[in-house]
């Protein structure tokens, strides 16, 4: 029985609903009065349910269809103005004892090396990170009581956040990690982790459980259940994703969207962010052994319709997709994406030979951090190295009341302008500083409130006399 407000993850995420809304999309796919009907809803800004939005993402008009991507970009606009998150995956640790069918950190892979960060290596990785401009991480680490217990993943936030290295300094550690308890739960919360991100991989509980047949992971309860345990350890900012390609698309997407409404009506916040990687090439996994991968159009919609339907959350790309791929769903409504990324253990201090890696997935973006942010910057982008919600304690619904004001122009744009001028002073290429600095005299612009504005000239000139660190 479908109950957005149960704890059951069988009953949050029920599969007779979800199959329910599917067919309802099948049939009313073409029903222009319908999909009128729910666009005009849309407009609003304020959401879909996730039965509405099926029907955008399954709409076959063609005229629709442009209507759809028009209103995810405004969307965007209007809550993350031109403003692009970056943010980098830090590999503590590949060793791992669950059985996921999908990714080569598997218990049975006796191919790959396996590593574990040492305290030592982490300061010389995220000293590495910081030389690129980086300040934002997520942490990534497969699942493993005895090399990566709790106390290990706290010891290596505790030691990123103590590296100061010149001008550099990680401000936000967001973690991504296996399903774990409350108790857990909250000492993260203690060490001070940004978002919490845990990736459902897929909704559906048979393929869940065919695709994880062995390990902690295999309990689909445990796992879909995982984000109210973490709200209840005190983590108001988590962060949703399905691996896009594992099961059908129309089926994960309609069950992350009943999740995120689950979170709002049961927790009273949504998720912060939204990830929609796509299952990639990886050491003894290859993508076309499954039969449910996407097209990069069926992508770009799957991202419009997400933009549509949860209008105030992150929505998150990586490098597992390419350059023209990002490019395209930047319009559409992502806001943060990483870059210079490496997704081996150790790999941003050494890149790592063919016959010793350690890789979860080949990248498809394999430029550097300096060149995703002058691509970025060339379409008019502001990328932005920003941390100061969470520092301010701005998260969870504070956050979303900030997002929802509309003041984001007066504060998130400032900080944005700011901080890009931190990443220009200390770490850009001269070409790179040219164009950006040209790009914040215009963005200035954008600031409507005359005393955040002066505010802001000050701090920037300050910034270019060697000080750091200001923030709205
Ligand atoms: N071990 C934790 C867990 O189970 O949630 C951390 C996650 S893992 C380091 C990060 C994510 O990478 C996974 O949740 C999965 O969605 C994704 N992943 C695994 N194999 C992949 C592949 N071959 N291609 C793309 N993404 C993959």
């Amino acid at each position: 029985m479908y109950n957005v407000m149960s704890p059951k993850a069988e009953e949050f995420i029920s599969h007779e609903e979800i199959l329910e809304s599917l067919a309802y999309a099948e049939k009313n796919k073409s029903n222009r009065e319908l999909i009128d009907e729910i666009l005009k809803k849309a407009k609003q800004r304020k959401g879909l349910s996730h039965r509405e939005a099926i029907v955008l993402l399954d709409c076959g008009l063609e005229d629709k269809n442009q209507e759809i991507y028009a209103l995810a970009e405004q969307i965007k606009k209007d809550f993350y103005g031109n403003r692009i998150v970056m943010f980098a995956p830090l590999y503590l640790s590949n060793y791992c004892i669950n059985g996921c069918e999908y990714c080569p950190y598997h218990a049975k892979n006796k191919h790959i090396a396996r590593k574990k960060l040492t305290q030592e290596e982490i300061v010389k990785e995220v000293m590495a990170l910081q030389d690129m401009g980086h300040k934002r991480l997520a942490l990534e680490a497969g699942e493993d009581p005895v090399h990566n217990p709790i106390e290990y993943i706290l010891e290596c936030i505790h030691t990123i956040y103590g590296i100061k290295h010149k001008n550099g300094a990680i401000r936000r550690v967001n973690v991504n990690i296996a399903a774990t308890t409350v108790e857990n739960y909250r000492k993260l919360k203690e060490a001070g982790i940004g978002t919490y991100i845990l990736f459902q991989e897929t909704y559906n509980k048979e393929s869940y459980e065919t695709l994880h047949p062995t390990g902690p992971k295999h309990d689909y309860a445990y796992h879909t259940e995982a984000m109210d345990r973490a709200m209840e350890g005190g983590i108001d900012d988590v962060g949703l994703g399905v691996l896009f390609g594992l099961n059908n698309y129309r089926y994960d997407f309609t069950g992350i969207l009943m999740h995120a409404e689950h979170l709002e009506a049961y927790k009273g916040v949504g998720p912060h962010t939204i990830s929609v990687p796509r299952l990639r090439r990886a050491d003894d996994i290859d993508p076309d052994v499954f039969d449910n991968g996407i097209t990069d159009e069926t992508f770009a919609k799957i991202v419009a319709c997400i933009r549509i339907a949860v209008p105030y959350t992150g929505m998150i790309v990586s490098t597992r997709e390419s350059q023209a791929c990002r490019e395209k769903v930047l319009h559409l409504g992502i806001s943060q994406i990483s870059g210079g990324s490496r997704t081996s253990v150790g790999g941003y201090v050494e890149p790592e030979p063919e016959e010793d890696n350690s890789a979860q997935f080949d990248v498809s973006d394999t430029r550097t951090l300096d060149e995703v942010v002058k691509w970025l910057m060339e379409m008019g982008y502001v990328p932005s190295f920003c941390t100061a919600c969470y520092r301010e304690g701005r998260t969870g619904d504070r956050f979303m009341s900030l997002l929802k004001s509309g003041q984001i122009v007066n504060c998130c744009h400032p900080n944005a302008l700011m901080t890009l001028k931190e990443y220009l002073e200390d770490y850009a290429s001269p070409e790179t500083k040219g164009i950006g600095d040209a790009l914040i005299e215009k963005e200035l612009d954008v600031v409507t409130n005359p005393k955040v504005k002066e505010k802001v000239k000050d701090y920037l000139a300050n910034i270019h006399n060697g000080q750091r660190d200001f923030r709205f």
